[in-house]
This record gives structure tokens, C-alpha cells and sequence, in this order.
């Protein structure tokens, strides 16, 4: 656990969310501020940076992540019409938590990637 890091005190149980799937190692719970009808955070459990860094450092836990990410899609009902699985990265994505997230987004029609 990271100090003052946001996610950590989620995992710690410090602060309240809406948890929709948990694996040993990944949590899923809803945005405080959803874009879309769904807007699930699948994180890891363990604090890494960003994708890049927990890429490098545990690429199975990666890998667990997606597949939660696929298994929260298919829980929410997005199987048929799809969702979109969105990590920013960096300064320049605009991340505001520096701790991995993968953003589960849908139930509507998303429109094209803005930049
Ligand atoms: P980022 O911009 O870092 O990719 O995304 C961070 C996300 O975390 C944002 O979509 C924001 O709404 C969400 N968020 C920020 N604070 C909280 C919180 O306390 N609880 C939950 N559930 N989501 C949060």
C-alpha cells in the first residue's frame, strides 16, 4: 500500500466504492463520476503506477486484469454490444490516479475515440 494513494485506501477499505468483481489480485468497482451507463475501475490490488509499470513488473498481472475487465463486460451485460477498455497513462493521457486502472466503459453508443 501506497500512502495517500486513492486506490490503495479502496483496496485497504478506508474509502467506501462499489465493488463489482473481485479476484485475489484485481478489484472492480464503479467511477465516483461514470461517463457512461457503465463505467467500471478494474485495478490491482497491489499499487503500480500505471499499465506500463505493472506491464514490466508483473505482466500475468496484467493479463489479470484484462481478463477481469472481460468478465465485468460480460457481468454488466455488454457482451452483445461491446464496451470500450480504456487505461490512461501519464501526464499527457491526463491519469489522475497513479495507481492502474482499466476504465469498463458502455451501455450506449460511445462514439468515436476523442483525443
Ligand atoms: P484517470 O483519469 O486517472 O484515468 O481516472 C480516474 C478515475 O477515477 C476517474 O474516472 C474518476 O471519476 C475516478 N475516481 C476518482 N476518485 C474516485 C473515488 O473516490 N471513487 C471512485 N469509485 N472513483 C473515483
Amino acid at each position: 500500500m501506497v500512502d495517500n494513494c486513492l486506490f490503495c485506501r479502496i483496496v485497504a477499505g478506508e474509502i467506501p466504492a462499489t465493488v463489482v468483481h473481485e479476484t485475489q489480485n484485481t478489484l472492480a468497482f464503479r467511477d465516483i463520476a461514470p461517463k457512461a451507463p457503465v463505467h467500471v475501475l478494474v485495478i490491482t490490488k497491489d499499487h503500480h503506477a500505471d499499465v506500463a509499470a505493472v506491464a514490466a513488473a508483473d505482466p500475468a498481472l496484467a493479463g489479470e486484469v484484462l481478463g477481469s475487465a472481460a468478465e465485468v463486460a460480460r457481468a454488466e451485460g455488454l457482451g452483445e454490444r461491446g464496451y470500450r477498455l480504456m487505461f490512461n497513462s501519464g501526464p499527457d493521457s491526463g491519469q489522475e490516479v497513479a495507481h492502474v486502472h482499466a476504465h469498463v466503459l458502455g451501455g450506449r453508443p460511445l462514439g468515436p475515440m476523442l483525443c
